[in-house]
């Protein structure tokens, strides 16, 4: 599922006289409220049988459990609650499964020091991982010995089997990209596909695949550049440049870097990097200094390697929805991946994962990869159960695998695609494919939304409230 950028808070869409509980009430609020909110970014499914309730203990327990949420709002929220209940909130609440959990599980176990890494929470960046700090060293600090930590359960994710955690990651080989986009596209998204026969993983439609990714080479040459350092520099038995390239995050500075930086500097320039790794922003530029751009902010510098690399968080894996069924594509995985690229002060930046699959990866390369499985988030158990999906962009990824099963299911229920991008003639992915699951049967309905084809804009929500009636009428 793509990272949605926000979600709204619950309001109340469903009418009182509506045939539901209260229960069933906010939980059809809740998702109609996300859907509606929906832009490129974001997906979601609807399977009235399976739905996850929402509500309950946990619900109650975490009602700052909402991605629209800023952090401040969520930690007073969280005041006076348990140590991870607080860790909880200073989350980004949105259970993206990219730390290997959800957010509950994973606060948990830093609460309980099974767990020391504070930056997993990849949506929630420095933010949270310097909340998380600061919460570990009000409740008196986080050290414990290595008996203690041993005594301690696990994490989740140390103890999935093999291939089914990205503490456990397996090889797999790079077969082939795909571009989807026509000719004249403003994006380059890719149909990748992936062979896992040697990796013996098997995955169900509604995972996810992690992936270990390596960054641009000619990024990490300009690091080396800045900091005057040969790529061949011993760190632990291997070259600098392949720590670099293979398992160093090369994106936003991290405060340990700045630390490192301010014991490089003298005057302002210390003062402004202490600043910095104080989660200040004294030249409005805190936003936009990547590794390189902090090096080269403060140069010349000649921090040591191994120190400069102890500065450094490790490179995280990246998750894709799944957009095959392994009824329709045995011991092979596709993924559907908008590459990403902007420019931030006169740089070009590069995604890196998006940009290495698009760009680097050689075909027949291999890969290291996990499933990662998805929690409440699939088709309904059973196949007349009818499902609404809401999949803009590559947001349509994981309902490809669900239709793909559906046909092969022979699924009797009935199947709603709400698709939309930019252009009909060069974003409509899979075309092809979504008409001949309608010429199947699979796909009973689709209502495409175009948002810079006419004079005016039209999304996928503008569609779904234009069907408003037919969609009641399906959720009833
Ligand atoms: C469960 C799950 C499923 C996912 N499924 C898919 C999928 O099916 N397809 C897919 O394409 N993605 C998917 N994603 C997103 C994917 O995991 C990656 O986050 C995405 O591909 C970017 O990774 P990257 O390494 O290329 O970019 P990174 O190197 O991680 O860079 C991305 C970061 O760049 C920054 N950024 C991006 N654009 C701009 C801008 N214009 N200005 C300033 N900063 C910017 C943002 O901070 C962003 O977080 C999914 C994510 C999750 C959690």
């Amino acid at each position: 599922m793509n990272a949605p950028t926000s979600m709204p808070s619950i309001v109340p869409l469903i009418p009182e006289n509506a045939p539901f509980n209260a229960e069933q009430r906010a939980w059809l609020s809740g998702f109609l409220a996300g859907a509606l909110a929906l832009d490129n970014a974001g997906v979601t499914a609807l399977a009235p049988s399976d739905a996850p309730s929402l509500q309950g203990d946990d619900e109650a327990e975490a009602p700052w459990h909402d991605p629209a949420m800023p952090i401040d709002e969520r930690m007073t929220l969280a005041d006076g609650k348990p140590l991870a209940r607080r860790m909880m909130a200073a989350m980004a609440q949105q259970d993206c499964g990219q730390c290997g959990s959800d957010c509950a599980t994973y606060s948990k176990s830093i609460a309980e020091q099974a767990e020391e890494r504070l930056n997993l929470c990849a949506p929630g960046g420095k933010e949270t991982a310097r909340m998380l700090k600061k919460l570990i060293e009000e409740s008196g600090g986080g050290a414990t010995s290595p008996e203690e930590r041993a005594a301690k359960p696990a994490p989740v994710e140390r103890n999935a089997a093999l291939g089914y955690s990205r503490a456990t990651p397996v090889e797999a080989s790079f077969v082939s990209r795909r571009k989807l986009n026509g000719e004249g596209s403003e994006k380059i998204t890719n149909h990748i596909e992936i062979d896992l026969a040697a990796s013996g993983l098997t995955y169900e439609v509604g995972d996810s695949l992690g992936v270990f990714a390596q960054n641009d080479p000619a990024l990490v040459d300009a690091v080396l550049a800045a900091i005057d350092a040969p790529g061949d520099f011993p760190i632990g038995g291997r070259a600098l440049r392949d720590v670099l390239i293979e398992d160093i995050s090369l994106a936003l500075a991290p405060d340990m870097l700045f630390q490192l930086i301010s014991f490089l500097t003298g005057g302002s320039r210390r003062l402004c990097a202490q600043a910095l790794a104080r989660g200040e922003d004294p030249d409005g530029d805190a936003a936009s200094l990547d590794v390189l751009g902090a090096l080269e902010k403060f140069a010349p510098l000649r921090p040591d390697p191994e120190a400069l690399v102890e500065s450094l968080e490790p490179l995280q894996p990246r998750l894709y929805s799944i957009s095959s069924s392994p009824r329709a594509h045995a011991g092979r995985v596709t993924l559907t991946i908008d590459t990403v690229r902007y420019r931030l002060n006169e740089r070009d930046r590069h995604g890196v994962a998006s940009t290495w699959f698009s760009d680097r990866l050689p075909e027949g390369s291999p890969l290291k990869v996990y499933v990662q499985k998805a929690h409440g988030f699939g088709l309904p158990s059973t196949h007349e159960t009818p499902i609404i999906m809401v999949g803009p962009g590559t947001g349509v990824a994981p309902f490809r695998a669900f239709l793909q099963e559906r046909l092969a299911q022979k699924a009797a229920g009935g199947a709603w695609l709400f698709f939309g991008h930019q252009r009909e003639a060069t974003d409509f992915f899979y075309r092809e494919e979504l008409e001949g699951f309608s010429a199947a049967g699979a796909l009973t309905r689709l209502s495409t939304a175009w948002s810079r084809d006419g004079a005016q804009k039209v999304y996928v929500q503008d569609r779904m409230r234009e069907a408003g009636a037919d969609l009641w009428a399906w959720l009833d």
